[in-house]
């Protein structure tokens, strides 16, 4: 990844793009993330998807996606599109960023038929990401979900003998999960023959069916330590199964990280289309962004990278799709806050900070740096392993404190700006 870190700046565009498809069957009772529910077939789907396609010109024509090697299409749904719609985009994001060689489509149980995944394949997706959560159904029916396990298993089985890679999602500390079920859940995960699991604890948001029915209630079933013990179950019951976790919530097989996650991860610059889509620019690549998003601002000296957000609505971007209509959220970075969020994002990888990394930090934060890293170590929440930095079990489950201790290291406040 540090090479293709390298290539992307060589080449002046991005090394991973991220499409967000933000429509989904129904609304599920704990989600705040940026979708609304729409008909499978409903015309404007396919009016979003052509804007995306559009956009996607609009990249490759300022370069922007010379140099991209992952490509991830999330969500919302993208398996409601159907295998027609789906298979479209996939071959627009082949077409116009060529030496993609990971090219990711989530997708959910109860929407991804065997057309579906045949398509995907056939488009050239190389892996696909599917929203199992639980194989309980008492814990799926709480979670409101359209999905049962049984639909869960077959559809992640269907999707393995399709020959595509295959990444499953699974939540603990959720309704009705006892630690039994838990166990179970991943038990019967790891016979699915997936090369990748992710685990999330459930996070109750307020303004979501689930976070108001849960509002004045206690809820044991998802306090801290009932989270940090389904973590440490699951990487037990994975590890067992060959499934080595290399990011806090990441495990795999051998040969099945998920190379456009681990871009997030490691300071790759990304571009993010669609509603809600998120990027993060250097220099170099902002200002190839700004040859067709017109909008942007200039860069000051002091920038080091963009991090942005598309604030556009989706109705909006159907109605003028080209990329210099969009509205966005943007933060400038200057070099020292750059620095403290790779620190910062490379702790949540098992690999932790390598020499390079290390010896930046020194030089630009001197003793503040020794200071912040001698504080970590005497807190158990990080060791060293020949010359790296890595996080501990501990540090594993006190993720926060190893973050906030990095980003503290540079100034606070970055400068933001709405076009
Ligand atoms: S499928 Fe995912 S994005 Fe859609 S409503 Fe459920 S949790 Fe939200």
């Amino acid at each position: 990844m540090v090479g293709d870190r390298r290539e992307a700046v060589a080449s002046r565009g991005v090394g991973a793009l991220y499409v967000h498809v933000p429509f989904c069957a129904k609304k599920c009772a704990y989600c705040d993330f940026a979708s609304c529910a729409i008909h499978r077939g409903d015309q404007r789907i396919d009016e979003y998807a052509s804007a995306i396609m559009r956009q996607l010109g609009e990249l490759e024509s300022c370069g922007l996606l010379q140099g991209c090697k992952t490509a991830y299409v999330g969500g919302g749904t993208p398996s409601l599109m159907g295998a027609d719609l789906l298979g479209s985009l996939v071959r627009s994001i082949r077409h116009h960023a060529p030496l993609v060689r990971e090219l990711t489509c989530e997708a959910n149980p109860d929407s991804l038929d065997d057309v579906t995944l045949e398509s995907l394949r056939e488009s050239c997706a190389t892996r696909i990401s599917i929203g199992v959560q639980s194989l309980s159904d008492d814990e799926l029916a709480s979670l409101g979900r359209l999905h049962d396990s049984r639909c869960a298993i077959n559809r992640a089985r269907a999707a393995v003998a399709c020959g595509l890679d295959v990444s499953i999602d699974l939540m603990c500390a959720i309704p009705y999960q006892t630690s039994q079920s838990w166990q179970a859940t991943l038990e019967r995960a790891r016979g699915l023959g997936v090369g990748h699991v992710s685990v999330y604890p459930l996070e109750l948001v307020p303004n979501t069916p689930l976070g108001r029915r849960y509002a004045t209630c206690h809820t044991p079933w998802n306090n801290e330590d009932v989270q940090a013990r389904r973590m440490e179950v699951a990487a037990h019951v994975l590890g067992v199964a060959g499934y080595e976790r290399y990011e806090v919530a990441s495990y795999a097989i051998s040969g099945k990280q998920c190379a456009h996650n681990k871009a997030y991860w490691t300071g790759v610059p990304y571009v993010g289309i669609g509603h809600a889509a998120a990027g993060m620019l250097n220099r170099r690549s902002y200002e190839l962004l700004r040859q067709v998003a017109t909008q942007l601002p200039a860069l000051s000296n002091e920038t080091a990278r963009i991090r942005y957000r598309i604030t556009s609505p989706w109705e909006a971007i159907l109605h003028e799709p080209a990329l210099a209509a969009a509205s966005m959220w943007l933060e400038f970075l200057d070099e020292q806050q750059a620095l403290a969020e790779d620190l910062m994002l490379g702790m949540r990888l098992c690999e932790g900070l390598g020499a390079d990394l290390i010896d930046r930090a020194q030089e630009t934060f001197g003793n503040g740096f020794s200071r912040a890293v001698d504080g970590l170590l005497q807190a158990g929440l990080v060791e060293r392993s020949a010359n790296r930095l890595v996080p501990t079990r501990r540090g594993w489950l006190l993720g926060n404190e190893i973050y906030m201790a990095l980003w503290s290291l540079a100034p606070a406040s970055t400068r933001e700006a709405e076009v």
